[in-house]
């Protein structure tokens, strides 16, 4: 009879064999092991780069908000777009000239959420930065104390962009990180 206990590390497929990972296996190396998992199981959808909903997001990057499961979009649906507090910067402006002049996105929501980072931050943040390493960045912190003032800045910034080609279906939002809902900014 023969038996395997303990069997060794080398047993294994080599692509799947996790068990020799060193005890220093940081988030990242474990990405790659989910991955291996994940490949297993998926299948090319065959779908287009132009998202089915055209819709892009635009949200805060916090980790708290699952946007897919909290708007029920589902792979292929929308474009999102995430940043820190979810504010429309000159590079979100960018992503979404092309989001609608290359791939057909004509709606637009802008989601900032209860709790945020920002809210607690001011543009003394890039001051100390500044004396720090010696160098101003050239972006501006974007913090704000008024959630929903600042989704409607967040609005008017896409509206009056000249570079969009549908201003008409923007709507903004505040996501409660407590409650899962949604509650519109108008
Ligand atoms: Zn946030």
């Amino acid at each position: 009879m023969t038996v395997t206990p303990d069997r060794p590390a080398h047993g294994g497929p080599p692509a799947r064999d996790t068990s020799s990972t060193p005890a220093t296996e940081t988030i990242i190396d474990r990405f790659l092991s989910s991955n291996r998992k994940y490949a297993v199981t998926f299948r090319d959808g065959g779908m287009d780069a132009r998202p089915v909903q055209k819709v892009t997001v635009v949200a805060c990057m916090d980790a708290r908000l699952d946007l897919f499961a909290a708007l029920g979009l589902e792979l292929g649906d929308a474009h999102v777009i995430r940043n820190a507090g979810g504010v429309v910067t000159d590079d979100t402006i960018r992503s979404l000239t092309i989001s609608q002049r290359a791939l057909g996105t004509r709606s637009i929501a802008l989601i900032h959420h209860t709790g945020c980072g920002l809210l607690g931050l001011t543009e003394d943040f890039r001051r100390e930065l500044e004396l720090e390493v010696g160098q101003r960045p050239q972006w501006a912190v974007e913090s704000f104390v008024d959630l929903d003032g600042d989704v409607r800045q967040s609005m008017q910034r896409v509206r009056t962009s000249p570079f969009l080609l549908h201003t008409d279906d923007v709507r903004g939002f505040v996501f409660d990180v407590h409650t899962g809902l949604l509650r519109e900014i108008h």
